[in-house]
């Protein structure tokens, strides 16, 4: 017999993720009741993903299920907030309940890691979405915002961007592109490791909290670094300047590069105009550059560039190179993904 609505729920999304005591009344009424902690602000952020267009369809449900909370999570983490509360919004085509279990699992081992309670939600029948909603909260009027970078201020990042497009390029190869036969190339360590960051993507909450005390803005990398960075300089009323030599690039991608699965300029597109990484980016006035250096010696920060003066009619984002050839090429590439294009 086909899994029913209500037993779906019972079955999978009773229990999911973390319990809390600050849920006085989770899964199962109308509405949740959720007792905010005196003394902080709340933080709500929403994302949804869509089949065929933030995953490829058929990708593993748990994978799905972990993305779904991750890229809400990434938010929290760019507010410089702890997440508490979450809802789920699934839209299903069918009750297939090996897919609901999977996915289940990905988004509870997650909500788990970051103690997540996940309150209440919808289920309906339909084209395969999922939209998740997060609160969390931030001490009081100390929350990070894109607005806040100032001339002078460094940029900086916190991981390899340029990965997840990589592995999602591994995943659902172009085929338009001619793209197919080269992609199965390379070492398997690399190509899982690719895999595994648009898959699995880390969102940054450890890291977004200690920012509260050292970053000026920060904003989280969802559809591509150059496009990214210039909504926090926008915001922040600067331009910014990216040094292509600064920006890190992972082990995993410089090998396929080198076993030819990538074109060189393939992997510098993936890298500033890539999304899906959920690294956070941030700036850091000339006052904190000690505690900045702390992050860097750890091995997971870096610098990649600073904010100027924004000059009316110059764009809110350069990415600069030595190679004046490069440079040519870099003026060209769009900086982001967009929906509706423009
Ligand atoms: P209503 O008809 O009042 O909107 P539903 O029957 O749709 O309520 O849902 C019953 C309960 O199950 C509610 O508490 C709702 O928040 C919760 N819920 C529904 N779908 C999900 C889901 N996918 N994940 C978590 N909770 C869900
Ligand atoms: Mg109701």
């Amino acid at each position: 017999m086909p899994l029913g609505e209500f037993e779906l729920i019972d079955r999978f999304f009773r229990e999911a993720g973390c319990r809390r005591g600050d849920v006085v009344l989770g899964v199962g009424d109308d509405g949740a009741i959720l007792r905010p902690p005196e003394g902080f602000d709340l933080i709500a952020v929403s994302d949804t993903l869509v089949e065929g267009v933030h995953f490829p369809a058929g990708a593993p449900a748990r994978s799905v299920g972990h993305r779904a909370l991750a890229v809400n999570l990434s938010d929290i983490a760019a507010m410089g907030a702890v997440p508490a509360w979450s809802l789920l919004a699934l839209t299903l085509p069918r009750a297939d309940e090996a897919w609901i279990k999977e996915f289940a699992k990905g988004f509870s081992l997650l909500a788990l890691e970051h103690e997540v309670s996940l309150v209440g939600g919808d289920t309906t029948r339909g084209p395969l979405m999922i939209g998740v909603q997060v609160i969390g909260f931030v001490p009081h009027g100390v929350a990070l915002r894109r607005a806040g970078g100032r001339p002078g201020d460094v940029l900086c990042i916190s991981g390899t961007p340029g990965d997840a497009a990589a592995g999602l390029a591994l995943l659902a190869p172009d085929a338009a592109a001619g793209a197919i036969s080269r992609r199965a190339r390379g070492d398997e360590t690399s190509r899982v490791a690719l895999r595994a960051r648009f898959e699995y993507p880390t969102p940054r909450l450890e890291l977004g909290r200690q920012l509260l005390d050292i970053a000026t803005a920060c904003i989280d990398v969802s559809d591509g670094l150059a496009g990214d960075i210039g909504k926090l300089a926008a915001a922040s009323g600067c331009a910014a300047i990216i040094d292509l030599e600064r920006v890190p690039r992972s082990s995993a991608l410089a090998a396929l590069v080198r076993d030819g699965v990538f074109e060189e300029r393939e992997a510098l597109r993936f890298m500033l105009a890539g999304g899906d990484d959920y690294e956070l980016v941030f700036t850091v006035p000339p006052e904190n550059r000690e505690a900045l250096a702390e992050l860097e010696a750890r091995g997971d920060v870096w610098v990649i560039g600073t904010l100027v003066e924004a000059e009316p009619g110059t764009p809110h984002v350069t990415v600069r190179t030595e190679q004046p050839e490069l440079q040519r090429y870099l003026d060209a590439l769009p900086s982001s993904f967009d929906h509706f294009g423009g």
